[in-house]
């Protein structure tokens, strides 16, 4: 069994090498964290070797030693076991910040259950087992409340307590992963307790004092089962990076918008609704081109097998636009109504009273210019022609 759940302030410690397999070390005792249910392994030395990982197996913890290292004791030496504190406490913070994360989730969602974690040397991600949907603004509720309980500074404390008991009081969230080992081997369990914050049966390594947790940034959250919610968050450097980024892009945001981050949600709803607000009357002055294009060309239309063909040129429209008014004015300006424009290659809208064909029309032209396109008896179009709108318009009214 290691000792550092019980004492994870204690990184250096003297043991007895019971045995050593080539690269795999077991101690009499040892402070090394194994692996478990989401933490990882401890990092270190062995007198000096490094300790590549550290696992639970068939009930003892075995340290594998860096493949580099060529260890120079035996069973029965001796060696100074050194954890690395940085990374200790990086876990230990981590850790804790999660059962603070998770007694925050007691406070805001409906229901909740425990569904697991995991600590990255970026982030950690804590899942909830609940229905409620949790937004942006529930998000930022529960960084609230984890940095809140990391402020009150509420100590924390770690015992063991029979099994019986501990599945008898229904406050207890379950780390069945960290706990599995301990549930399936032993009449106990660990119980974490942050005062009149959360109780969970845990095994991990934990700060005594919520307050050497440090700023929590909440990322993000997703849905990785039905049910589950998880929730990721930065403690340390990483966190305090996240926010002054986010913060650094708040203000950039506010300065392009001529405005401060308190007022940035009321100016980009306006301009928003100002944008709408153009996209409409720019679509209706397009309209009006459209309309006052055909009006001039009526008095110019050609007459083409006994049908009445309009055909011309139309400037700063793209064939996207042309399609309510073209196929509106088709069999009513004119039998046949042709407008060619350029929407960077040359395209041509078509639209008849059915008559004639618009697809053949279409047809014709890239026949002679290239391109492509179709639609249907009433309605066609072509792009990417190799020639300019006057070549169509002429090559038409011939
Ligand atoms: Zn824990």
């Amino acid at each position: 069994m290691t000792r550092a759940p019980a004492e994870p302030y204690l990184t250096s410690f003297d043991a007895t090498v019971e045995r050593r397999d080539g690269r795999d070390v077991v101690l009499s005792e040892t402070y090394f964290y194994a692996e478990s249910g989401g933490q990882p392994a401890d990092q270190g030395t062995l007198e000096n070797a490094p300790v590549a990982d550290v696992q639970k197996r068939d009930g003892e913890v075995v340290h594998t030693l860096d493949p580099e290292s060529v260890p120079d004791f035996e069973a029965g030496d001796t060696v100074v076991g050194r954890v690395d504190e940085e990374f200790r406490t990086y876990c230990m913070r981590a850790h804790t910040a999660s059962h603070v994360l998770y007694g925050a989730g007691r406070r805001v969602l409906d229901d909740l259950g425990y569904g697991g974690f995991d600590i990255g040397e970026e982030k950690v991600r804590v899942d909830f087992q609940t229905s409620t949907d949790v937004n942006d603004a529930l998000l930022v509720e529960l960084e609230r409340l984890t940095n809140r309980a990391v402020w009150d500074s509420l100590p924390v404390s770690w015992e063991e307590v029979l099994k019986s008991e501990a599945m008898n009081r229904d406050e207890i969230a379950f780390n069945t992963k960290t706990e599995e080992g301990v549930l399936s081997d032993s009449d106990t369990v660990r119980v974490v307790e942050v005062a009149d914050w959360d109780v969970a049966a845990c095994g991990g390594t934990h700060v005594e004092n919520t307050r050497e947790i440090g700023p929590v940034t909440l990322l993000d959250r997703s849905n990785p089962g039905e049910g589950l919610t998880r929730v990721e968050f930065a403690v340390g450097p990483s966190a305090i990076r996240e926010r002054t980024d986010e913060k650094r892009l708040a203000l950039d945001a506010a300065r392009v918008a001529g405005t401060s981050v308190a007022d940035l949600p009321d100016e980009v709803a306006r301009l928003s609704d100002e944008l709408a607000t153009l996209e409409t009357e720019l679509r209706d002055a397009k309209s009006q081109l459209v309309g006052a294009t055909i009006e001039d060309l009526a008095d110019e239309t050609v007459s083409r097998d006994g049908r009445e063909w309009l055909v011309g040129t139309i400037d700063g429209v793209g064939p996207n636009e042309l399609v309510d008014r073209v196929q509106e004015l088709a069999g009513d300006a004119a039998d046949v109504v042709v407008l060619a424009g350029k929407d960077g290659a040359t395209f041509l809208v078509v639209g008849t009273d059915g008559d004639v064909e618009a697809g053949d029309v279409v047809s014709d032209v890239t026949a002679e210019f290239g391109g492509g396109g179709g639609g249907s008896p009433t309605f066609a179009q072509g792009g990417g022609l190799s020639a300019e709108p006057e070549d169509v318009v002429r090559f038409l009214r011939e």
